[in-house]
């Protein structure tokens, strides 16, 4: 398999130099030249376990890497990827379980160290990076460079930790991410790692990491990556899930094989998303992918008019991992609709005006396939507490969203194929909202996460527990003008004290 850029269909890479580059050197993405090779054997689904299903994908995807052989030469590497990647890191002994609420399934992605779906990607991303590093014989020490809007930079710097020859820097936006989320960052203690506050949203962020990957010149020996989910070795294992929740679905009776299954997803950076879309590439039977967002519902006006505009008011809601406006990885989804030179050119204009539009054509191939909706404050509030008080059923704020989106999309579709809502956080992420939404007091956030266990009586996650006693080893800070410095700084400097 070779990675191709979105931007232009001539820069092309292997999946392990794709996964140690991050992004293509003209700012495109990578994704597969095809996926006519990656047709998942659906007729072994139901036998297979979680790490068959994941090591499989990876399998397909990176099809031929050299990162994916074993010791033995084997290509089944892959499968002691996924073993090291995952094997105790969950709380739960499946990394995704179906939970059925009223008609629908929601499938829990928020059993792992960081309480966020984000792990499921960031603790196999290092593993293939050491391995992409191993078979291409590259000596550089790799700096992983993060922009995070609260989940990423905790799953990344708990993937990353302590792992050989590679170092990582996380920016957070002062504002606009929870207590708990800071201090999960801001604890971890590793001699690899750095975290850092912005003063802006994680826009500006984000574009600052964009600007140091562009314009930073490196000493020798250092190279830049990305853990942000521009990186197709952060998509790759999520496709594994849809899968998962699919043979599922098929071992409990509630589908027979070939029958449709929608997916509802909490949307940010449209990471999580596309890797539905890849699955339904590699043959996955899904029927619509609903794409869920929260205020800053730049998407489901590009799904509803073909316009994708970043010229609005930004808000700052209580689903701050969807706080975005522009989401990256609609890039990809651009590039199979319309091909490199369109989607450069609506990158281009992304970039100069802040907008660009599709053509008639380009919008309904999307719609085929996608539907969009989005949900405000007080609605997600709502929902939590409804399908609490209805269902028994506790959710974070990130899901509500996605289940009120499912909600409302169900009534006005009438769609009645099996649905699968995507949960992202744990509520325990996010206790002062969820709290609210209850009508319960407290005093601060760390007070939240133990007064909703006392009301709820739900299992408080190993990683959250007494999480305001953990010690701070992280306190730097920047403006946004200030972030390609401070990252020329750290490359050049060997040991990192913090
Ligand atoms: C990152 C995140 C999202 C958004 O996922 P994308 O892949 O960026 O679309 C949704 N919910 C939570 C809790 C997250 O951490």
């Amino acid at each position: 398999m070779l990675y191709l850029s979105t931007r232009n269909n001539k820069i092309s890479k292997k999946p392990s130099e794709a996964v140690l580059e991050g992004i293509a050197k003209d700012g495109g993405l990578y994704m597969p030249k095809s996926f006519d090779d990656c047709a998942f054997p659906m007729e072994k689904l139901e036998k297979m376990s979680n790490k068959d299903i994941s090591a499989t994908v990876i399998s397909l995807l990176f099809a031929g890497d050299q990162m994916l052989k074993n010791e033995n030469g084997e290509f089944w590497g892959a499968y002691e990827l996924v073993s090291k990647a995952y094997d105790g890191k969950f709380d739960n002994e499946d990394f995704a379980p179906l939970e059925k609420v009223n008609d629908a399934y929601v499938m829990e992605l928020y059993h792992g160290p960081t309480c966020a779906f984000k792990d499921v990607a960031l603790q196999l991303l290092p593993q293939l990076m050491s391995a992409a590093k191993k078979s291409t014989g590259m000596k550089d020490e790799i700096v992983i460079l993060t922009a995070t809007s609260g989940d990423t930079g905790s799953a990344a710097l708990s993937g990353f930790s302590g792992v050989d020859g590679v170092k990582i820097i996380v920016f957070y936006p002062r504002k606009g991410i929870s207590a708990v989320q800071e201090r999960q960052m801001v604890s971890v203690d590793g001699k690899n790692t750095c975290v850092c506050s912005v003063g802006g949203n994680f826009d500006d962020a984000q574009s600052g990491v964009k600007n140091i990957f562009a314009n930073l010149t490196l000493p020798k020996g250092v190279k830049l990556s990305s853990a942000n989910s521009i990186n197709i070795g952060r998509l790759a294992p999520q496709v594994a899930y849809y899968f998962k929740a699919y043979r599922d679905l098929l071992l409990n009776g509630e589908i027979k094989m070939g029958d449709k299954v929608n997916f509802v997803v909490p949307t940010g950076n449209f990471g999580d998303i596309l890797a539905g879309y890849f699955a339904k590439k590699m043959g996955l039977s899904v029927g619509k992918l609903v794409c869920a967002s929260n205020a800053n519902k730049v998407l489901t006006d590009f799904f509803e008019n073909g316009v994708y505009n970043k010229n609005r008011s930004f808000f700052i809601t209580n689903s701050p991992s969807m706080d975005i406006l522009i989401s990256s990885n609609l890039e990809r989804l651009l590039y199979l609709t319309c091909g490199d030179e369109k989607c450069a050119d609506y990158m281009a204009k992304l970039k100069e005006n802040g907008e660009y539009k599709l053509e008639k054509s380009e919008l309904e191939k999307i719609k085929s396939e996608f539907e969009a909706g989005f949900t405000s404050e007080d609605e997600t509030i709502k929902t939590i507490k409804d399908v609490y008080e209805k269902h028994g059923y506790l959710m974070d704020t990130h899901t509500a969203v996605a289940w009120s989106v499912y909600e409302k999309w169900v009534k006005e579709s009438g769609n009645s194929d099996k649905t699968v809502v995507l949960s992202t956080a744990s509520p325990y992420k996010f206790s002062n909202s969820v709290m609210n939404a209850l009508g319960k007091e407290y005093d601060n956030e760390f007070d939240a996460l133990n007064k909703l266990n006392a009301y709820t009586g739900a299992k408080i996650p190993g990683s959250l527990i007494n999480i305001e006693k953990k010690a701070v080893f992280h306190n730097a800070t920047v403006e946004k003008d200030e972030m390609l410095d401070f990252v020329d700084k750290m490359v050049n400097k060997k040991v990192w004290n913090d």
